[in-house]
């Protein structure tokens, strides 16, 4: 079903007023991780004066050590959805379970489904049947045939509003926390009739390093962009190193609509 033989032109996913896999880069950007009301509300009044449309936010996180902030679970969805309310962004986030999907779904307009969970083959299922259009992370060693067929999970269950997201690799290179793979561009869009976007952050694990590879995502046809972005990244409790300052995150836009025009 994802595949371009079974359906030869591009997809378009519109949530709401946009439009995945359309003309236009879509730039999806906030916070690794929910905090507080505080720091949400000021991420979603920038993304809507800067024309960020869709804000992320992670309240379920999926975090390597048990020590780390697990996020702020229902409650942060609470706020996801107030600050949709007052800035009028939407809603992106990850569901890592039967019972956070079944909330993210209600709560959020699009939901994410993270690199660790890529194979979580009975969560794709009722990914499947969740109502609602998903972003589809690669999962950190997955091929790009594996990832096509967790997608094909996704949509053999009811689903084919599904937007992939390359998100980096491991390689053997340790410089960076993952290689992004700019290379999934244009084979996935070869492969596949789904819109593909880009999430240089967590590739990149270091903020300086955001920028050139959103850049060259967009220089390759990615169809958007998900950039963590915190109002104090030194502060923050997930991914603080990889997340830009409202200044860069401006910056940022600035350069994709540059490069976004040249191609
Ligand atoms: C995230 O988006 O914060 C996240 C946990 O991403 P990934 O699943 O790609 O590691
Ligand atoms: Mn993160």
């Amino acid at each position: 079903l994802v595949s371009r033989d079974f359906h030869p032109d591009d997809s378009v996913i519109q949530v709401g007023p946009v439009a995945f896999g359309g003309d236009k880069v879509i730039v999806m950007s906030g916070p690794c991780a929910v905090e507080s009301r505080e720091q949400l509300m000021m991420t979603a009044e920038f993304m809507q004066r800067v024309g960020v449309p869709v804000m992320r936010g992670g309240a379920y996180k999926p975090r390597t050590s048990p020590y780390s902030f697990q996020g702020m679970r229902l409650d942060g969805l609470k706020m996801l959805a107030e600050a949709r309310e007052r800035y009028g962004v939407l809603i992106v986030t990850e569901a890592v379970d039967h019972e956070s999907l079944a909330n993210v779904a209600e709560w959020a307009d699009i939901v994410q489904i993270g690199a660790r969970n890529m194979q979580n083959f009975e969560l794709l299922k009722a990914v499947g049947q969740c109502g609602r259009p998903v972003l589809l992370k690669r999962g950190m060693a997955a091929t790009i045939d594996e990832w096509l067929l967790a997608a094909e999970y996704i949509a053999a269950h009811g689903n084919l509003n599904i937007i992939l997201c390359e998100r980096g690799i491991r390689t053997y290179e340790t410089k960076t926390r993952n290689t992004l793979d700019i290379s999934a561009v244009p084979v996935v869009k070869q492969l596949s009739h789904l819109p593909v976007v880009i999430d240089p952050s967590h590739a990149a694990g270091q903020w300086q390093w955001v920028l050139p590879l959103a850049r060259a995502g967009v220089a390759a046809g990615a169809d958007g962009l998900i950039i963590e972005t915190h109002p104090n990244p030194a502060e923050a409790l997930s991914d603080g190193p990889q997340s830009l300052n409202f200044r860069h995150m401006e910056e940022l836009m600035e350069e994709v609509g540059r490069v976004a025009r040249a191609v």
